[in-house]
């Protein structure tokens, strides 16, 4: 075990400026994710050339439009098929409720090993907390998502989730996790991960994983998945629970081959994920395999605020993934800093709607972005996230804004006037003589010192060129 340097993980409570900072000075995670974004990139742009993409995301965009527009009504009939098809369904109004629901369910069932595949909805209400606080054992069996839990962080890319590791720092965790020098050879490590996974998946009681989408039409719930993991969760425990954001719903097969045609295309630049699990119901009579018990966690969260308003669209997406990789801003600094487990454009629409508008992550993660529409572009379900990301920016309010609005009602009352106009220019040109040399002012005091943290003001017009 000799030579192990220890990985450096980013302080997610750290305030998002220290965050990006720190980000932008680590060498190894700009590498990490130029190579993750370029590979993205090759592999999405010959899937696009080989298939009509831009009709398929036409098509894609009317089903999700169509869907959300019939979100109650399809929910509705979701429920009643998967209830015939003999699960059980709950609607979870919040976090709270649907961790309540899951740990009730595991404590009456005697229940002690949780194994969990990906899952961004579980990530969003932070259910492995819930279910360690509640005396249990839970191991995310995604490679990646168990990575990150035995590392103590959250995930940078929702396709993705430990992108922003590389090898070395993938081998550095397993290692610290067994006690065992490992090789640094990948197939090594994924077999070792693979061994110690296999114990889970034997005796966990119950298995947990997301949804992709519910289809209105059998009560069926994909989940896709790359590595097979998911299959295994949804099937050898004796429970199986799918937690589900409300608004992934389809409504037919029909609809349901279009988006599991459309979403590897953008999320992988494949034409098919690895594993499509189909699953309508717990095991039935006669079968050999399957759950005893199937249970759907239908969660709101803050969504259904979002139906009927300007802010709707959010609700279409299918979390691929794709605006992360297109986005500047993520490519620069990876999903980490963001500090919310939805990270990129959409996780920057994302988090204020479903945490509400208050608070340092809601506030701020709209910023985050250049409105460049490369998200937009990415999207293969057409979500205009430039301009979803300038409509939750003109809802967040805080200190700094309402100070900012305050200097600026100031200064519009001032130069409304001529005479006061004339009066805050001159004064404006004596004091940047008095703190400018060569033309240059180089550092201002109070609210002008952000300005020159960045760049020179020119003290003259026009400027001198700076030496
Ligand atoms: S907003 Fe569009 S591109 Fe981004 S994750 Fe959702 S579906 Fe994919």
């Amino acid at each position: 075990m000799s030579g192990r340097r220890p990985v450096v993980y980013p302080d997610t409570t750290a305030p998002l400026r220290d965050r990006t900072r720190e980000a932008l000075a680590d060498d190894s995670l700009a590498a990490n994710l130029r190579a993750a974004g370029a590979s993205w990139g090759t592999a999405r742009a010959r899937i696009s050339a080989e298939n009509p993409f831009a009709q398929m995301r036409d098509r894609a965009r009317e089903i999700r439009r169509g869907d959300i527009g019939d979100l109650p009504e399809l929910l509705d009939r979701l429920e009643e098929r998967v209830r015939a098809a003999g699960g059980v369904v709950t609607r979870a109004a919040d976090a709270d409720a649907a961790c309540r629901y899951i740990t009730d369910l595991a404590a009456a069932r005697g229940a002690t090993l949780v194994a969990k595949s990906k899952s961004m909805a579980t990530e969003e209400i932070k259910l492995n907390e819930a279910i360690e606080e509640s005396g249990l054992r839970v191991v995310e069996t995604d490679l990646g998502e168990w990575i990150l839990q035995l590392a103590g962080q959250h995930p940078s890319h929702i396709v993705a989730p430990a992108v922003h590791l590389n090898k070395e720092q993938v081998r550095q965790v397993l290692m610290a996790e067994s006690g065992w020098e490992l090789p640094t050879d990948r197939e090594a490590l994924v077999a070792h991960a693979r061994t110690r996974l296999r114990e889970v998946f034997a005796s966990a009681d119950i298995g947990i994983s997301g949804v992709n989408f519910g289809v209105a039409e059998t009560g069926t719930i994909c989940v896709v998945e790359n590595e097979g993991n998911a299959r295994l969760v949804t099937a050898l425990p004796r429970i199986h629970v799918a937690v589900m954001g409300m608004e992934r719903v389809v409504r037919d097969w029909d609809e349901a081959a279009h988006i599991l045609q459309i979403l590897p295309m953008a999320a992988i630049g494949d034409d098919a994920a690895g594993y499509v699990n189909l699953i309508t119901g717990p095991r039935a009579p006669g079968e050999a395999d399957g759950p005893e018990e199937l249970h759907l966690v239908i969660l709101d969260g803050g969504r259904s605020a979002l139906l009927g308003t300007d802010l709707e669209e959010a609700l279409d997406c299918i979390r691929c993934g794709a605006c992360l990789y297109s986005c500047p801003m993520w490519r620069s600094v990876g999903g980490q800093a963001y500090g919310s487990p939805y990270s990129g454009p959409i996780g920057s629409v994302l988090t204020p709607l479903l945490e509400g508008m208050e608070g340092e992550r809601s506030s701020e993660l709209p910023f985050m972005s250049s409105l460049c529409g490369s998200c937009h572009d990415a999207c293969p379900v057409g979500i205009p996230l430039h301009d979803l990301l300038v409509r939750v920016r003109a809802r967040v309010t805080t200190t700094a804004h309402r100070r900012d609005r305050a200097r600026f009602r100031l200064w519009s009352r001032a130069w409304s006037s001529p005479g006061a106009y004339r009066l805050s220019v001159a004064a404006a040109r004596i004091g940047l003589r008095l703190v400018g040399r060569r033309g240059w002012a180089r550092r201002l005091p109070g609210p002008g010192a952000e300005w020159t943290s960045q760049r020179d003001l020119p003290t003259r017009w026009p400027p001198t060129p700076p030496r």
